[in-house]
């Protein structure tokens, strides 16, 4: 098992370096990656720390009283992330998460969300600015939040049932706190809430029609995730992934008959239905039965500020190098920022998901933990 911590601490370090040309350009002049991909949206971790140890994610063997979380000084500042969002909106992004971790364990993050707020699109218009969230302090500090700005949220939450919902975040922690969470947030104007659901065959996926019936008539969507192979600490098997297809049977067979309906967006992960008897909506989103890479548009920034190109990618890039520069050097100003952004995005090629079976195996990769879901 150490050799297996040290192998994961190594993983945060693996650094490339930042390309020096850019590639591509999208119809409306923004970049574009090697798959002709624009960069839309960005997920921001702010702390690799949780107060959950959710089996498929932070497994307790792994992340333990031994394990070594990023001190504060490693962490970017509020200044620095807002800094690095404005070159990832140069760049056409219009979505911003906030995620970790436990975004909402990060001190004073209203703060943070104000900051974030006050930005808008290259078009002009506000940013997307939303939260995922485990819940557990919600009920809180939804108020706040809203306040601060944020315009959405999304709360991770697998399954009613307390044993089984306890089994799996593996700190004791009740469903109660995080339906209090889920109120919260609505009534705080945050609606219509969405819940997450990873569904683990043997482990909970005899919730799903309970949190289907739940949420129907609430308002909210319940959107059922499958298990999927991030990170190399959850001992991840195909065997263990329901696929959205079986979910959407069940879902029309026990709790109400599904329609089809159409995404928001081009490029919406989530594959949305609706009741026909018009009592609400459900996703599911199919990141290993049926691969979305094609249309992938997120770019993810580590706590400490590195650079991902893909939630299976095993290296990042340095940013906050760039933003701090170093003993030989002051950091870079803000079009030199957004250039790098640009260097770096138009040489992405990544698709994991869509060659997953040849590329699965021991190969690393980084913590969803780390670099947000
Ligand atoms: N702690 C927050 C939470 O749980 O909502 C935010 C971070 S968490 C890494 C973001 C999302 O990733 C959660 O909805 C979580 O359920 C999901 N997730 C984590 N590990 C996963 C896995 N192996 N497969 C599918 N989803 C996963
Ligand atoms: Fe924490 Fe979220 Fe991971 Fe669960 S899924 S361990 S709540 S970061
Ligand atoms: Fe995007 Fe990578 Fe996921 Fe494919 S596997 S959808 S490229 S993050």
């Amino acid at each position: 098992m150490t050799d297996r911590i040290i192998q994961l601490l190594d993983l945060r370090t693996a650094r490339l370096p930042v390309p020096d040309a850019v590639e591509s350009a999208t119809a409306d002049g923004h970049v574009a990656d090697r798959r002709g991909r624009p960069l839309r949206d960005l997920r921001i971790s702010v702390t690799d720390r949780c107060n959950f140890r959710c089996t498929y994610c932070m497994p307790k063997e792994v992340f333990d009283r031994d394990y070594r979380f990023l001190p504060h000084a490693e962490l970017l500042s509020f200044e620095e992330i807002t800094r690095l969002a404005r070159a990832f909106i140069a760049n056409g992004v219009e979505k911003i998460r906030l995620t970790g971790g436990e975004p909402l364990l990060r001190k004073d993050l209203h703060k943070l969300i104000e900051m974030l707020s006050r930005l808008t699109t290259l078009q002009g218009q506000p940013l997307d600015l939303a939260l995922t969230t485990n819940g557990s302090l919600l009920a809180r500090k939804a108020r706040d939040l809203a306040a601060a700005g944020l315009r959405r949220i999304t709360v991770s939450l697998d399954g009613l049932d307390d044993t089984v919902f306890k089994r799996m975040n593996d700190v004791d922690f009740p469903v109660s706190d995080v339906l209090a969470g889920i109120d919260a947030a609505a009534e705080a104007g945050l609606g219509p809430v969405k819940i997450n659901m990873v569904v683990k065959r043997g482990v909970n996926d005899h919730e799903v029609v309970a949190m289907a019936r739940h949420f129907r008539g609430t308002g909210q969507i319940v959107r059922f995730i499958e298990f999927m192979d991030v990170g190399s600490s959850n001992g991840w098997r195909m065997d263990d992934v329901v696929p959205s297809a079986e979910i959407v049977q069940r879902l029309d067979r026990d709790v109400a008959p599904l329609v089809a309906i159409d995404p928001n967006y081009a490029g919406e992960v989530a594959e949305r239905w609706r009741y026909r008897d018009g009592s609400g909506e459900v996703g599911v989103i199919s990141s290993v039965t049926q691969a979305f890479c094609h249309s992938c548009t997120r770019a993810r920034l580590s706590t400490e500020g590195m650079l991902y190109l893909c939630l299976f990618a095993d290296s990042g890039y340095d940013l906050r190098r760039l933003l701090r520069g170093g003993a030989e050097a002051a950091g870079v100003d803000d079009a030199a920022l957004a250039m790098a952004v640009a260097q770096i995005w138009s040489q992405r090629a990544d698709r994991y998901s869509e060659v997953r079976s040849a590329a699965t195996g021991p190969r690393p990769k980084v913590e969803m933990s780390y670099i947000g879901g």
